[in-house]
């Protein structure tokens, strides 16, 4: 007999599937998971194109990459987007955590976005800087890095937020009002992380290269580009341990010793936090991108 659970309106078949062997986790697990932290990560996640990380048989097993389908049922949405070649794809949306759900139904437990939303592709709202260290370097370089690239863009202006990703390294984010086009995000990205590497050559790379990462942390703006995406706040990971990627206040950071602080297991606590004080407003700023 399989055990079927009814979550928020949607039925979780196989509800027992253990998801994360090395935890015990089920799918039922992470199904409540999303439940309950729904209401934190939907202003984050709702609204635009996601791409999500499928992994049917578990995060032992092959997990795949999805970003275009129907077959999800009404609680998902699809979106229209021309994509470089030209052609249109069908880019998945959700609204509600009935949304969520219905992806966790399918295997789903990653959940990464654009940086725009479902109803105006071509305009950019989030900035995300994705500090990514060679193995080796410990974590105080990465939040060293993540400071520095608030500074950066404090200097211009702009306030930003620290996520911890649940895996290795940090996104520093920074929420735009719409108005510029994807050729101007990206720039703007690109002009960050590059002043960095070149001002400090042994710290940072901002090209993908893994040969020049040796002992370095790269600074990956490509996340800016037009059809990437990058781990939406209080996603979970796909990893040992059953991580999520969390919000952290800056001060938090000196403190922080690694980017794996939270775990499915610890809703409550997370929506405690979003509630205090420490992280009050949290990922929200009114700014527009610099110009010039
Ligand atoms: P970590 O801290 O471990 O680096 P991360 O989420 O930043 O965690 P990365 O491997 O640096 O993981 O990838 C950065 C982002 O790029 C991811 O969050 C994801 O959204 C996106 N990404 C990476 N690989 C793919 C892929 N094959 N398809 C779609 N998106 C991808
Ligand atoms: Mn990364």
């Amino acid at each position: 007999m399989t055990a079927r659970r009814t979550i928020g309106g949607i039925e979780i078949t196989h509800a027992e599937r253990v998801i994360f062997p090395q935890d015990g986790f089920t799918k039922g697990d992470l199904a409540a998971y999303y439940h309950a932290i729904a209401p934190l990560m939907l202003p984050f996640a709702a609204g635009r194109p996601v791409s999500l990380l499928r992994c049917p048989d578990g995060v032992a097993g092959a997990c795949f990459f999805q970003k275009h389908g129907d077959g999800f049922g009404p609680h998902v949405d699809t979106v229209p987007i021309v994509e470089k070649d030209g052609d249109t794809g069908d880019y998945l949306a959700i609204r509600d955590a009935d949304g969520l759900l219905a992806c966790v139904q399918m295997g789903t437990v990653e959940f990464h976005g654009w940086g725009a939303r479902a109803d105006a592709v071509e305009a950019p709202d989030r900035l995300v800087f994705d500090l990514d260290p060679d193995e080796g370097l410990d974590f105080a370089a990465v939040t060293r890095a993540a400071r520095e690239v608030r500074e950066r863009l404090s200097a211009l202006g702009l306030a930003s937020f620290a996520m911890l990703t649940g895996g290795k390294g940090i996104h520093v984010i920074a929420p735009l009002t719409p108005g510029h086009d994807w050729a101007d995000h990206a720039a703007f990205a690109k002009h960050i992380a590059g002043s960095m590497a070149q001002g400090e050559p042994d710290r940072f790379v901002a090209t993908m290269s893994k040969a020049k990462r040796k002992g370095r942390i790269f600074i990956d703006w490509l996340r800016n580009q037009r059809g990437n995406s990058a781990i939406l706040p209080y996603s979970a990971r796909a990893r040992a341990g059953a991580p999520v990627a969390a919000p952290v206040a800056w001060d938090e950071l000196e403190t922080t010793g690694h980017a794996q602080l939270y775990g499915i297991a610890d809703a409550p606590h997370l929506i405690e936090r979003a509630q205090s004080r420490v992280l009050r407003g949290w990922g929200a700023a009114r700014q527009s991108l610099p110009t010039g």
